[in-house]
């Protein structure tokens, strides 16, 4: 441990050198300050007013061991153990996914989809600059997540509607116990099954059912080489990748078992593999959809899929 002094500006600066190895300027600097502010809470703010704020031995001590881990690819993420997501605080470790932007994007999606639809805003979106519009919130649709991991689409979702029932779904143990906690902690209610999607043995989706949702494994192995180190060493493998021989998989199977439950007007919402869009919309109009949209994020890529029932 080479830092040339406990200030605070001197521990940044060798830090965000060693980071920079491995991440762009911008983005270990501001990496380095994530971890100050979740170690010691100094933030940029705090440490310009206080120039001569400094860390003891042992906080540079656990300074040092962040980094690391840091610069062992292992994400920020996983180091602090929480992330944002949807503007909610969400505990992450090795046993689920990081959630991504791009799946805030899909929860985005379909909370903007109801509003187009009904003309409602969720009572917790009714902030200061829209309450003045009086608008009634009275949606108490079924939302199942399938395969929920941290449970980030199900809580989320549970917050933009308070007065649905949520159901969440994964066949990791492990990821529901913190997807519960999750949920505790962004005090909503959703009800988690441990189960898998592939070999149901509870009745998944025993209930008329209005949204299906679900991010499901979608990166085919024959990507893995173009994965950089910190997804591929460190985020679960089972949440992530299937076969090239059937890519399709979870989505042929969650489609089958939507058939028997999804309400006349309801809707399945995936995130997909850029590569499908147009594979998962064949298979949805295959299997009795009427309406399918395959929307992109924000990267400009088929990202999501929206499937209709319409009977
Ligand atoms: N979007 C994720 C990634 O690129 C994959 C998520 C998934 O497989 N469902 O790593």
């Amino acid at each position: 441990m080479k830092v040339p002094s406990n200030l605070i500006k001197d521990i940044r600066n060798h830090y965000v050198r060693e980071l920079k190895s491995i991440y762009e300027a911008n983005e270990a600097d501001s990496i380095i300050w994530m971890l100050f502010e979740y170690y010691f809470g100094i933030n940029r703010v705090k440490s310009a007013l206080e120039p001569d704020l400094r860390l003891n031995e042992s906080e540079i001590l656990t300074f040092h061991f962040a980094v690391k881990e840091l610069l062992n690819h292992r994400p920020i993420q996983y180091v602090i153990g929480q992330t944002t997501f949807c503007n909610l605080n969400i505990i992450v470790d090795k046993n689920v996914l990081i959630p991504r932007p791009e799946t805030a994007e899909m929860v985005e999606l379909i909370i903007r989809n109801f509003y187009d639809e009904t003309g409602q805003i969720p009572s917790s979106r009714q902030d200061a600059s829209i309450t003045s519009m009086d608008v009634r919130y009275n949606f108490t649709p079924t939302i199942w997540d399938l395969g929920t991991g941290s449970g980030c689409i199900a809580i989320s979702l549970a917050k933009a509607f308070p007065e649905a029932k949520v159901i969440a779904c994964d066949c990791s143990k492990e990821a529901l116990d913190l997807a519960r906690r999750n949920a505790k902690i962004n005090n909503v209610e959703v009800s988690f099954i441990l189960d898998d999607i592939l070999f149901p043995t509870v009745d998944i989706l025993n209930m008329p059912v209005d949204i299906i949702v679900s991010n499901p494994p979608y990166v085919c192995n024959s990507e893995k080489i173009d994965m950089q180190a910190n997804v591929l060493n460190w985020e679960p493998h089972t949440a992530l990748f299937v076969s090239d021989k059937d890519p399709l998989l979870f989505y042929r199977q969650i489609i089958n078992l939507a058939s028997k439950s999804l309400t006349s007007k309801g809707q399945v919402w995936f995130e997909i593999n850029e590569k499908f869009g147009n594979e998962i919309r064949l298979l949805c109009l295959e299997k009795g959809f009427s309406k399918v949209d395959i929307l992109k994020d924000f990267r400009g890529k088929d990202r999501f899929c929206k499937a209709e029932r319409f009977l």
